[in-house]
């Protein structure tokens, strides 16, 4: 794609979530555009950046790390949107400001424990797994509770609401169940100390389904990039 082709992706992909919102009664500064750039080019996100993007989601610890140190002049805030492995939370701890996806208690705490003083508190998601069996990432919303309390004491990470990544479905309909199930969720567990005002929830394909129940945060990859290499 030409660097001319990103710029009107991003442009398209903003008009679509402002429309969503229209349609949700909601104000349009509501919704976070996080840009995906899992295994996209520096160039690409250079590009995305040129038209005003400032946060990036990336996938993978490694790859991610390598494309940070070649945009040290760009202020981007990074957030990471994949797997948490053990073995990869000290680096996460020091790269990124946000974590979507923590869904196991060691690995918080060892995201608390690797998370230098120096930097602000690392903003965090916990992944549930609200489509069933169709989708094996995520606590059970029956496992939820323990690791909010888990979570809540740690003073280096700041819980600030919950993510999903359900299973692709057919319809608006079905797309929106998964997303109520996660906002229902929400509303059952915020507290005035843990207000969980963080819907991260909604991709490409069902960013207007998410944003119709209430998404704070999209997490948009191709319809900004194009196909993945
Ligand atoms: C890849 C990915 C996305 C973006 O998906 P698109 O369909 O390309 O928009 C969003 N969230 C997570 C967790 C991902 O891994």
């Amino acid at each position: 794609m030409k660097v001319d082709d990103f710029a009107a992706n991003l442009q398209q992909v903003r008009a679509h979530v402002a429309a969503a919102c229209v349609r949700a009664q909601r104000p349009p500064e509501s919704v976070a555009l996080i840009a995906v750039s899992k295994r996209q080019s520096v160039e690409a996100i250079r590009a995305v950046c040129a038209g005003g993007q400032r946060v990036f989601g990336e996938s993978y610890v490694q790859e991610a790390l390598d494309k940070q140190a070649q945009l040290l002049d760009l202020e981007i805030e990074w957030h990471f949107i994949g797997r948490v492995q053990a073995n990869k939370t000290r680096q996460i701890a020091a790269h990124f400001a946000w974590v979507h996806g923590l869904s196991d208690a060691a690995h918080a705490q060892r995201l608390n424990d690797q998370r230098s003083p120096e930097l602000p508190p690392l903003n965090v998601c916990l992944q549930v797994n609200v489509s069933g069996e169709a989708s094996k990432a995520g606590v059970e919303p029956t496992e939820l509770p323990q690791l909010l309390a888990v979570c809540a004491e740690l003073p280096r990470l700041r819980v600030r609401g919950l993510m999903t990544l359900p299973a692709a479905a057919m319809n608006e309909m079905a797309q929106r169940q998964p997303f109520a199930l996660l906002r229902r969720l929400r509303d059952q567990h915020a507290t005035p100390e843990l207000p969980l005002d963080c819907l991260s929830m909604g991709m490409s394909n069902d960013l207007e389904a998410a944003i119709l129940e209430g998404a704070t945060m999209v997490r948009i990859g191709t319809a900004i990039f194009g196909a993945r290499g």
